[in-house]
């Protein structure tokens, strides 16, 4: 699924550097941050390499689907369906944007406060 070199997601969809993976697809990986701001904080990216929000194409948002449908499946698996979780794309500077290989944060495990730089 073309994979981009230089790109630290997509090695880890290619199991060229470890990730602790939680949930796999076809289409979808999602593994622990590695610096993590909160109880439960697992990135959520498609195996297609898609740099940022802005570059989804038309035919590429059923992806975004199945990241939405991953992040209910994960709350589920780690008990905070009910307790709740915010999920949350970071797109370019601004945004806060430090890999550039589209992810969702699921953040949960505790009270999120307000906006914070992740
Ligand atoms: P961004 O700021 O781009 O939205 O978030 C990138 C996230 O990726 C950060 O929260 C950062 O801790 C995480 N991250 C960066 N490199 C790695 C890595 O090699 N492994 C894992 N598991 N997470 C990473
Ligand atoms: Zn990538």
């Amino acid at each position: 699924m073309s994979a981009q070199v230089d790109c630290i997601f997509c090695k880890i969809i290619d199991r060229k550097i470890p990730a602790n993976i939680v949930y796999e697809t076809d289409s979808v990986l999602a593994f622990h941050d590695i610096q993590p701001v909160a109880p439960v904080h697992i990135l959520i990216i498609p195996k297609t390499h898609i740099p940022t929000m802005n570059d989804v194409k038309e035919s590429e948002l059923p992806l975004i689907a199945d990241i939405h449908r991953a992040a209910q499946e994960i709350a589920k698996q780690f008990g905070i369906a009910d307790s709740g979780y915010r999920l949350v794309n970071n797109c370019n500077r601004d945004g806060g944007q430090v890999v550039y290989h589209i992810h969702y944060h699921l953040l949960g495990g505790e009270l999120i406060g307000g906006l914070r730089a992740l």
